[in-house]
């Protein structure tokens, strides 16, 4: 690799680099000083596109001129507006049209699937997570499980590191998935685990469970937008996403959903109905016999909010015109090489990465532990905020990076090393 730690290398990185204007099409916060904050939280919160607010001004201008019958008129239209949101996310997750919806949060996403995929019989009861689920997810099954009748405490099957390591091996994952076998309901895992950055083997998983008869559903909370996904290729049952972190879709912004061709027809599927999952030529019909889109869009129980889905659409336009996931992951691997460079060149052994080094176990997230005797993890995190790095503090030790390839650029990350080098030091004063 031929990067140098010096400020020339991020600067001649930046010129070259066929994606640095797209940074401008995002406002990003200013640090105490009042210089551009370094923001590295794009895994929290994505950064808003200056284009977001003119989205949204549409709709807001539509509702104050045409009233109610903004849901009907011309291209935008909001009875079918979800629509708009969907060929584009489709291409950030690898679905097919029938087979993505916008619609909701994660969680709720994650539940309303549960109930269709999570079908258990007294002896295929399990539901396979691993141990340090976020906790929505693990709430979420945890309470599925309940609600089904069974009890955590037998069909809750944890999948964990080995000791003394912090991420999850592919063969203990497929090793664990053939144990349970005929008892395995469903496996329910990330797609890149929140903490350590790791991603998962989603095919491997996927084709494993389906040997011993499991579904499978993924939570791509910290995967969509962040790595390139095929779920319609791997055959993944279902999953579920949020669009405010490397979406940019906006605080508490609208989830998402897949669900594969092979069961978006299925009326056998158990389903919590509502009028936004009729088929759309019916919906209006108002009848009362619930005769189901014959698409992802079934699960859909609400009308949705326009002003959400108004501002996720300017973010997913961005991603279009950036050329999607293949020419920004591009991006992400340099960076990702940079950073590591940086790091081992500049910190050396005070910091230690438990994020996965595999270009293909990880996305753009670095996970960083301090080790230096004395010196407390969650000071070193106060000291990189208050020099301008916006980041985040992960219980129990871990500081959360990400440098984001449609906003973040070569020179955030060499500032960043800098910074970090700099309030080390003053740590151990
Ligand atoms: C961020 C995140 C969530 C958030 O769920 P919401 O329902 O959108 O609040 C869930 N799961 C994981 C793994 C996450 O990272």
């Amino acid at each position: 690799m031929a990067f140098s730690i010096d400020a020339g290398t991020a600067a001649d990185l930046d010129a070259a680099d066929p994606l640095a204007a797209f940074r401008d099409e995002f406002h990003l916060p200013a640090a105490p000083d009042g210089s551009p904050q370094i923001y590295f939280v794009g895994n929290s919160l994505g950064a808003v596109p200056r284009a977001a607010a003119d989205y949204v001004h549409t709709e807001l201008e539509r509702w104050a001129r045409l009233g109610a019958a903004a849901h009907f008129e011309g291209e935008l239209a909001w009875l079918p507006y979800h629509e708009l949101l969907t060929d584009s996310l489709g291409r950030l997750v690898g679905g097919r049209s029938s087979e993505v919806v916008a619609m909701n949060s994660l969680t709720v996403n994650l539940h309303l699937l549960m109930v269709s995929f999570y079908d258990p019989t007294p002896v295929r009861h399990k539901v396979l997570i691993e141990d340090h689920a976020f906790p929505s997810d693990h709430f979420a099954v945890e309470s599925q499980i309940r609600q089904r009748g069974h009890d955590p405490a037998e069909s809750l099957v944890v999948a964990r590191p080995r000791s003394g390591y912090e991420t999850l091996r592919r063969d203990d994952l497929l090793a664990l998935i053939a144990e349970h076998g005929s008892e395995l309901a469903l496996v329910m895992l990330p797609g890149v685990q929140y903490y350590t950055g790791q991603v998962l083997p989603m095919a491997e998983i996927t084709a494993a469970a389906h040997d011993v008869g499991a579904r499978v559903g993924f939570d791509l909370a910290h995967a969509a937008g962040n790595i390139p996904l095929a779920l319609h290729d791997w055959n993944v049952d279902f999953a579920v996403w949020c669009s405010y972190k490397y979406l940019n879709g906006g605080p508490g912004g609208m989830g998402g959903a897949f669900v594969h061709e092979r069961h978006v027809g299925d009326r056998s599927l158990p389903k919590l109905a509502g009028w936004w999952g009729q088929r759309p030529d019916i919906r209006f019909e108002m009848g009362t016999v619930f005769d189901p889109a014959g698409t992802a869009e079934s699960w859909q129980l609400s009308n949705p909010p326009i002003l959400t889905m108004a501002a996720l659409r300017a973010s997913l336009d961005t991603f279009d015109r950036a050329g999607g996931m293949e020419p920004l992951r591009e991006k992400s691997q340099r960076q990702i090489e940079y950073f590591g460079l940086l790091l081992a060149e500049v910190i050396g052994d005070r910091v230690e990465t438990i994020t996965p080094a595999a270009l293909a176990e990880r996305g753009c997230q670095h996970s960083l532990r301090i080790r230096m005797p004395g010196v407390d993890g969650r000071a070193v995190h106060e000291g990189l905020e208050r020099a301008g790095v916006a980041c985040d503090w992960r219980y129990p030790d871990v500081i959360r990076v990400a440098p984001v390839p449609l906003y973040n650029s070569f020179t955030d990350i060499h500032r960043f090393v800098g910074i970090l080098d700099q309030v080390l030091d003053e740590a151990t004063r």
